[in-house]
Parts: C-alpha cells; structure tokens; sequence
C-alpha cells in the first residue's frame, strides 16, 4: 500500500480512517484521509476506495511545471 505524505499544512502526520457506509450495512465502507495534528484538523473527502483516498491525500502540485507554466504564485 502506498505510504501517505505528511500533511502539507502542518508537516504533521497523516492517518487513514474507514466510515461505514451505513448503519444498515456493515460491510460497505468508505475512505478518507485525516492530519493527525488535531490544531491542523485538515480532512479529506472520502471515496469508495482507500487508494483512491491515498493517491488524493499524496497529489501535491508540481512546483518545476507551475514555475514553466509562468505561475509564480504556485513556484518555490
Ligand atoms: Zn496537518
């Protein structure tokens, strides 16, 4: 399984948290990402598939392309 990032606010420590779906079925699950620094508080919307979870929590932009594509807003 993919290893998450760090947390992109606060260099905290992400964790991954499973939700039922419903109460009438226990089997069916939905996923998402949370910091684990409760001041950062920063959660994710949930999917249907924890990579799906992983893979949105880990896309960060890419600074080298922002800066060619003449963003200086989103360039380090
Ligand atoms: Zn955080």
């Amino acid at each position: 399984m993919e290893k998450l990032k760090l947390c992109p606010f606060c260099g905290g420590k992400a964790k991954k948290c499973r939700h039922r779906r419903s109460f009438s079925n226990d089997k069916e699950f939905y996923y998402n990402i949370e910091c684990t620094n409760l001041k950062c508080g920063i959660i994710m919307p949930t999917y249907l598939n924890v990579h799906d979870a992983i893979k949105a929590w880990n896309r960060r932009i890419d600074n080298k392309k922002a800066a060619q594509d003449g963003n200086p807003e989103t360039a380090v």
